[in-house]
């Protein structure tokens, strides 16, 4: 480790709220694919900040957009209208065919959005009595952060110690149709909460169909279907949404993270009058949802998606990456999973920190991935990545997986 490099995990530490185990390598610059150090290594970035950079880093359209528009006007709050909002509604209710949008900012207030909606119609519209509504969520989920969102969480470190808990929540296994259908037999449920692809749990891709399934149980059961697609979303599985690969239209769509092409913390709550507006003036809000340069940079950051047809390429490069990655055949992959470029490897191997130490040779090596739950590393670069590209990427993997 240089100097350079230790000058500032030093300061990280010395400062900084110990709150993450980050891989000790301290950037300085990106674009597209590539991230590159303080020392000037360059690397391939295979986390995508946790896919909030889908369109690729510094991407020069989204990067204009952000410049134009900051040097214009960038907040008014929501005490007055401002000339951008109303057009990115538009497009956005136009692009993913919903009657309205909430902007929000960070993801889980995206999802805390959504759970208030759905007690809201389940109480105004539903008709269930006031404070007994219940959300059904899935084990292994993330949804982020808070207090009433780590209340569902059945991880134990998001969990433990910052009880007490907010009620009103149910978990049952997730990719599980009959114990779904099992706890829709409840008149007081007023949605089901699921990711389409569980990201965070190491990228668990439940069954063909069971989207759909789940959906179509809701439905019958007037239950709010409420997908995350906060990390699968935005073209990330080789679709626009993970849920358009079952042909599911979600009452509630949740997006975050790339909507704003990693330039800056822009989430979206999508669902239609019948639920939105069950939120009335001064219920509910943000000072900075909705300001002028969040909309104006999410509507290019959509366009850029569209435009460069990043779903295609993600799965056409995503197969091609398992399908080398199966091809490899190395005794220490036990797994190969994903769909599009959100894919993960479990690592098999007596080493206790094996997935770390891999991640670590993956550095020295020039690509920057980071393990999960001990022993799954997700592999989801920047979505304009080539062939060629994952050949190079394929081959580093190689070199890096004997430990
Ligand atoms: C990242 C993520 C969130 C939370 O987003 P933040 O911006 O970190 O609050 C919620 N749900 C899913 C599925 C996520 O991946």
């Amino acid at each position: 480790m240089t100097s350079k490099t230790e000058y500032y995990l030093e300061k990280e530490a010395r400062y900084g709220a110990h709150n993450y185990h980050p891989i000790p390598v301290v950037l300085e610059k990106g674009a597209g694919v590539f991230l590159w150090d303080v020392d000037g290594h360059r690397y391939y970035d295979f986390l995508s900040g946790y896919s909030a950079v889908n369109q690729g880093h510094c991407h020069p359209r989204i990067i204009e957009t952000f410049i134009e528009q900051s040097q214009k006007l960038t907040l008014t709050s929501r005490a007055f209208h401002n000339n951008v909002l109303g057009e990115y509604e538009e497009f956005m209710c136009n692009l993913f065919g919903y009657d309205k949008v909430l902007p929000m900012n960070t993801g889980v207030e995206a999802v805390e959005s959504a759970l208030k909606l759905a007690r809201r119609w389940g109480y105004d519209v539903k008709g269930v009595h006031p404070n007994d509504a219940v959300i059904i969520t899935c084990s292994g989920n993330f949804h982020g952060r808070t207090i009433s969102v780590i209340s569902f969480s059945t991880d134990d470190d998001s969990k433990r110690n910052f009880g007490p808990y907010t009620p009103g929540f149910t978990t049952i296994p997730y990719n599980d149709i009959p114990l779904l259908e099992k706890a829709l037999n409840n008149k007081n449920v007023v949605a089901f909460l699921v990711e389409p692809i569980q990201g965070e749990a190491g990228v668990v891709v439940p069954d063909d169909g069971y989207l759909a399934s789940a959906a179509n149980l809701c439905k019958k059961a007037q239950v709010l279907f409420i997908a995350d697609e906060i990390q699968t979303g935005l073209c990330r599985t080789g679709k626009m949404l993970a849920c358009d690969h079952d042909e599911v239209r979600p009452d509630i769509v949740l997006l975050g993270k790339a909507l704003s092409g990693g330039t800056m913390p822009v989430s979206a709550v999508l669902c239609d009058d019948e639920v939105m507006l069950t939120i009335k003036p001064g219920e509910h809000g943000s000072t900075y949802g909705g300001n002028p340069l969040a909309c104006k940079v999410a509507m290019t950051s959509m366009q850029v998606l569209l435009d460069e047809k990043m779903a295609e390429n993600a799965a056409e490069q995503g197969a091609y990456l398992r399908r080398e990655l199966v091809n490899m055949d190395h005794e220490n992959i036990s797994i190969v999973r994903g769909k599009g470029l959100l894919n993960a490897i479990v690592i098999n191997h007596p080493t206790k920190d094996a997935a770390w130490e891999m991640c670590l040779k993956l550095k020295s090596n020039g690509l920057l991935a980071k393990p999960t739950h001990g022993d799954r590393i997700r592999f989801a670069p920047p979505l304009p990545i080539t062939k060629e590209q994952i050949d190079e990427c394929l081959e580093i993997i190689k070199n890096s997986i004997t430990l």
